[in-house]
């Protein structure tokens, strides 16, 4: 088996397999006579690459000016398109210390990250965030979840509580998206950081820290790989091409990315899965307020479900941060 995925490895170029994000590791040497040493695996290779600080963008890639399309100015314009799209809803400071955190845990030079008080209300109306060429727009409405969750977490660890997780998450969202905070920020609701002990907020500020790294350094991976270019070019050259424009290659490399870069940090593995499985409640939620719950979304049922051509399972995408934290520890 291992020699056939080797035989495969030779076919494909180190950017096709790169572009496919394969994780082939122990080919060349040993049972498999003849070969070379091989490359190292892609995810090993972004791994050592985010070793550096003052991470912006990979420098593997740049844009070019082609006789189809000038990249640099294409570019810019989706940029453009984000805010304007996203920029009424943005509240100033929010969560900018958590962001700082991350940056500084990540050695991210520059970020560029906007808060929209709930995404659900601008016209991208995506899930735990947007990611364009050098800036990145998160949902207020998930962030705000993940902070009452994280307060009730911190509760629950020091015996204040006796509610289990998926109790508190549906609490959080019961009080965060009723229909009388929709489109707006709000401070912890069932969980508020007064009810809480010193020593509880630091732990809820560290839980939400982390949270919040599951998302901002998936949307960050989509900034530093150049994640607007390959779309752009996906687009060029397949015209109105469908699920070419926008295929789950892209999200899957900014899910392993995300593992990168949150082991990078120091994370707990569960709080970046934890993460994802608030971002996909808090967009399923809203559709279905009151008919949701958490347990829903844990269930095998949704967690092996591939709902859109664009987003792996959440099994699968948990599978990549796995594989971003390995390829992390491992180097
Ligand atoms: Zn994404």
């Amino acid at each position: 088996m291992l020699t056939d995925i080797c035989r495969l490895r030779r076919a494909f170029s180190a950017g096709a397999l790169a572009t496919m994000g394969v994780w082939l590791a122990a080919c060349g040497g040993g049972g498999d006579s003849g070969s070379p040493p091989s490359a190292a695996p892609v995810e090993v290779q972004l791994a050592r690459q985010l070793q550096a600080s003052g991470l912006e963008k990979n420098p593997q890639f740049s844009p070019v000016i082609t006789a189809l399309v000038n990249e640099p100015a294409a570019l810019a314009q989706m940029d453009q398109q984000i805010v304007q799209s996203t920029s009424a809803s943005y509240l100033a400071g929010r969560y900018t210390n958590t962001f700082n955190r991350l940056a500084q845990r990540a050695s991210i030079a520059r970020v560029y990250v906007q808060v929209s008080s709930d995404l659900a209300c601008t016209a991208v109306p995506f899930g735990g965030g947007v990611a364009a060429n050098t800036l990145m727009v998160l949902d207020g409405k998930m962030l705000d979840l993940m902070a009452d969750v994280a307060n009730g977490l911190a509760m629950r660890e020091s015996g204040r509580t006796s509610l289990s997780l998926l109790q508190i998450v549906d609490l959080a969202a019961s009080q965060q998206m009723s229909f009388s905070r929709f489109c707006q920020a709000a401070d912890p609701l069932a969980f508020p950081d007064a009810s809480l002990t010193p020593g509880e907020l630091d732990r809820s500020v560290e839980l939400f820290t982390q949270m919040t790294g599951g998302t901002f350094f998936h949307e960050f991976g989509h900034i530093w790989n150049w994640h607007s270019l390959a779309k752009l070019r996906e687009q060029i050259f397949v015209p109105g091409g469908g699920l070419f424009t926008y295929t789950s290659v892209i999200e899957d490399n900014a899910d392993i990315i995300s593992g990168i870069l949150n082991a990078k940090s120091g994370h707990a593995q569960s709080s970046a899965e934890l993460a994802y499985d608030l971002m996909a409640f808090t967009v399923i939620y809203r559709r279905n307020p009151g008919g949701y719950s958490f347990g829903n979304t844990t269930s095998w049922q949704t967690q092996y479900q591939q709902t859109s051509p664009t987003y792996s399972s959440l099994a699968t995408r948990k599978a990549l941060l796995s594989s971003g934290f390995s390829g992390w520890r491992s180097h």
